[in-house]
């Protein structure tokens, strides 16, 4: 049954492909089987999907870039998938930003399917469903999969890195999370884009972020700093031309990057799945022993050593 699900999603079904997501969404050993099975584009070479991450702050101005991509990538004919994720508000972020770009111009394009990601308590199993809604709709044959998540602490970074071209979104007032971020930013961010340009502060913004990457000696690519205007349209296609930019350098000269990062993503997908099936194995040791969960609570057993014991059980 599930098997059918999932075959119906690959070849395109969308009631199917929000079915199976759901399923993804919940976990297990039969979803992670299925998905194991599938053959993503992405796996052999990059572009085909484009597989783009947007992350930044809230108010950002993300989901009104989001939907310019997507009226650009409609233009050209091209089908997208988005997927939105809050790892900060695990019930309601996620699908607040995904309605909101449903709500607009793409809710009756059937080119378009959009949905959100929460993260159900814990966040290695929302890095882990990210990976495998994009696989998904990889095979369905998407040619955007534009992946948004909002914030950009270490889990947001962390789900970007399912993306082959991460864009991190900052606005004239995040100078305080650029200064706090900036190695992790750096590390992560193949476009940097200062939205709200319309606004003071924007011009020393940029010129912060192209300093910090040119200083940056550790990446190969250089991420070029877009100033955009969301609201007046300004910058937007300069925006499109930076992420098919690095898309590019991704097929040619970033390829053993490229791959470099798609190894990595395949350690970090192994360990997900394991913590969380560990993190699982533990909960349920927990409902299915009060004693243990109320020795916890009250004290009278350790936490450091309850857990070392389990470890080695
Ligand atoms: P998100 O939370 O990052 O997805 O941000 P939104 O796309 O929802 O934008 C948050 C608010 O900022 C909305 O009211 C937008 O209309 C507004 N906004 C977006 N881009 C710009 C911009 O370039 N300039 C200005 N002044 N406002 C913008």
């Amino acid at each position: 049954m599930i098997h059918a699900l999932f075959d119906a999603a690959a070849n395109g079904d969308r009631k199917a492909l929000a079915r199976a997501i759901s399923r993804v969404e919940a976990g297990g050993a039969e979803v992670n089987a299925l998905c194991g099975a599938l053959t993503p584009r992405r796996s052999q070479s990059p572009g085909a999907p484009l597989v783009v991450g947007i992350t930044g702050p809230p108010g950002a101005g993300k989901s009104t870039l989001v939907n310019h991509l997507i009226r650009e990538a409609r233009s050209l004919g091209q089908r997208v998938g988005v997927v939105a994720v809050d790892p900060s508000s695990p019930f309601l972020g996620g699908a607040i930003l995904a309605d909101r770009i449903r709500m607009e111009e793409h809710s009756l394009d059937t080119g378009v399917f959009v949905r959100s990601l929460s993260s159900r308590g814990h966040l290695g199993g929302l890095s882990r469903a990210a990976g495998q809604v994009v696989d998904l709709m990889d095979t369905a044959g998407f040619d955007l999969i534009l992946v948004e998540t909002v914030g950009v602490g270490q889990s947001e970074l962390a789900v970007c890195e399912v993306a082959d071209t991460v864009v991190v979104v900052l606005t004239p007032e995040s100078g305080d999370t650029v200064q706090t971020m900036k190695a992790g930013l750096l590390e992560i961010a193949d476009v940097f884009v200062v939205n709200k340009s319309d606004r003071p502060g924007a011009v020393k913004l940029v010129g912060e972020l192209e300093e910090a990457v040119e200083l940056d000696g550790f990446r190969s690519y250089a991420a070029p700093v877009v100033a955009t205007s969301a609201r007046d349209e300004n910058g937007l296609d300069e925006l499109v031309r930076a992420v098919r930019d690095h898309a590019d350098w991704c097929a040619g000269k970033g390829l053993a990057e490229w791959r470099s990062r798609r190894s990595s993503g395949r350690v970090r997908t192994y360990l997900d799945l394991v913590s969380e099936h560990a993190r699982d194995q533990a909960r349920a040791g927990l409902d299915a022993q009060a004693d243990l969960r109320a020795a916890l609570e009250d004290g009278t057993l350790n936490p450091y050593v309850a857990a070392e014991e389990w470890v080695a059980e």
